[in-house]
């Protein structure tokens, strides 16, 4: 029959067109050399032109085609005006083949809400450490992150100018996730990936009451997921507020498809109903494998240090 796939399937297979676009926006500001940096909060919350265009670009592309879906974006920027070549209105057609899980077959728009962060990694793309840079597009229903977009435009720009450049990561719980080669972390090596430019002294004293064989310091909330799910670190330990909820909506829905786990500092979970409050007050601990072993060793003067 020519039924229409399931709502689901299609907001996917219009993210992901949506995140390839947005990574060209990315790619061109920085080509086009004027960044227009915006100072939001202070000097390590900042905005530039690729921020402001892309969530222009994502909400409204998936607004025209989802009306009635909750669209939350960190930029605070109108979605109507939103000029023509900024639209984009394909989806992956390899996406909408699948199969839909079936607990998510019945799902409407009102049901679900998209979690947007235009580009995470704002700072590092400032500084040129651009394959810190990520797309993130995180979909949540019943408050769960069910699904997720995660592009990284500046994927294998060091391979050097005849490696393709950027990739799509994306994924459906109970599906899996797609457009990566998941990998173990080294056993037995307890490698810890962390922020590297929104650190404080209660961050490093978390880090160091694990007693790490070894910290990666990079940007990124989405940047960091990658690393656990291509193997090159164990664990995510961020303890501190500061992330918000469209920092990890995208990359948890990721994270759970392939059986990880991510919560705050203290264990409890993420929801993303449209209500929530944006912040997560109480950092991030994600991992691959093994999130007990983290968990446990977290010090309960840190978890009192953060309320969520
Ligand atoms: P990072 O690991 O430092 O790249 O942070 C991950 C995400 O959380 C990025 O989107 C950051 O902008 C955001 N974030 C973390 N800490 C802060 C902070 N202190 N102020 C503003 N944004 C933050
Ligand atoms: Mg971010
Ligand atoms: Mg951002």
């Amino acid at each position: 029959s020519m039924a229409s796939p399931p709502l689901l399937m299609r907001v996917v297979a219009s993210a992901y067109s949506v995140a390839e676009k947005a990574a060209t926006i990315v790619r061109n500001v920085m080509s086009a050399g004027d960044l227009g940096i915006v100072e939001k909060a202070g000097p390590n919350d900042l905005q530039t032109k690729a921020d402001r265009l892309v969530q222009m670009s994502i909400c409204a592309s998936l607004a025209r085609k989802f009306p009635k879906v909750t669209i939350i974006g960190e930029e605070e920027l109108p979605t109507d005006d939103v000029t023509e070549d900024l639209i984009e209105d394909g989806h992956c057609e390899e996406i909408l083949k699948k199969p839909c899980p079936a607990q998510y077959t019945g799902i409407k728009e009102e049901e679900l809400v998209i979690w947007v962060d235009p580009l995470d990694g704002t700072k590092e793309y400032t500084e040129g450490l651009l394959d810190h840079v990520t797309v993130l597009i995180g979909i949540a229903y019943g408050g769960k992150a069910i699904a997720g977009v995660i592009n990284q435009p500046y994927y294998n720009y060091e391979a050097g100018a005849n490696a393709v450049l950027g990739r799509t990561i994306w994924g459906v719980l109970g599906m899996g996730a797609f457009g990566f080669q998941l990998t173990e972390a080294p056993a037995g090596k307890h490698i810890v990936v962390t922020t590297r430019s929104h650190s404080s002294a209660l961050v490093n004293e978390c880090i160091a009451a694990l007693n790490p064989d070894h910290v990666i310091r990079v940007g990124g909330a989405g940047n960091k997921i990658i690393q656990l799910i291509e193997g090159k670190a164990s664990a995510y330990v961020f303890a501190s507020p500061g992330c918000k909820k469209w920092d990890t909506c995208a990359p948890e829905a990721i994270l759970h498809a392939v059986g990880g786990k991510i919560t705050d500092i203290c264990g409890n979970s993420f929801q993303y109903n449209k209500e929530v409050k944006h912040m997560n007050s109480a950092g991030v601990l994600a991992t691959l494998r093994n999130y007990d072993y983290y968990a446990s060793r977290i010090p309960n003067t840190v978890k009192e240090s953060l309320v969520p």
